[in-house]
């Protein structure tokens, strides 16, 4: 499938070690730095002819930043939603779109008016927002919809199980 991708791999530097690691614009789960193993920050600039294997396709959820170079407010919360993606590094993959060149996801999107962001799990749409936002209100307004975090499996007990309570 990624063979006839045209959205480029990226270029991304760790933010733990600062090695350089290729990061494709599609794969299952969420990068990792080949170095550290540390979660890399995902965002992807695509358009409708990679949208549903970037997008959709994604096993992790998607932030959809619908913007265009003309609008000004989309040039504010750019750098906002790049924060994020950052500090949600391996819980989200942010996938921006300029609205001039993908008139296939505008449409799906039912986009009015930009930056709309749209947020979508496994091919499904969570929520939408439409203009800019600030920081601390984009984070919540993830941190509210995101799935909420799986209680990490509690390592089978490490096998201290019966024996310990006589
Ligand atoms: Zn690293």
């Amino acid at each position: 499938m990624s063979m006839t991708m045209k959205t480029p791999s990226k270029v991304v530097v760790c933010p733990n070690c600062s090695t350089k690691n290729r990061v494709p614009p599609a794969a299952g789960g969420a990068p990792r730095c080949g170095n550290c193993q540390n979660l890399l920050p995902w965002v992807v600039d695509t358009s409708d002819a990679d949208f549903t294997s970037v997008a959709d396709d994604s096993t992790i959820p998607v932030l959809v930043d619908v913007w265009a170079p003309w609008c000004g407010p989309c040039r504010t919360v750019s750098p906002a939603l790049e924060q994020l993606a950052t500090e949600l590094a391996g819980k989200l993959k942010l996938v921006k779109v300029n609205a001039d060149e993908a008139p296939e996801v505008s449409r799906r999107f039912e986009v009015q008016a930009i930056p709309t962001l749209v947020l979508m799990h496994l091919g499904q749409v969570v929520d939408k927002q439409i203009g800019a936002a600030p920081v601390p209100a984009l984070r919540s307004w993830l941190t509210e919809h995101l799935p909420k975090e799986e209680a990490e499996p509690a390592r089978e007990n490490d096998s201290s199980t019966e024996d310990d309570r006589q």
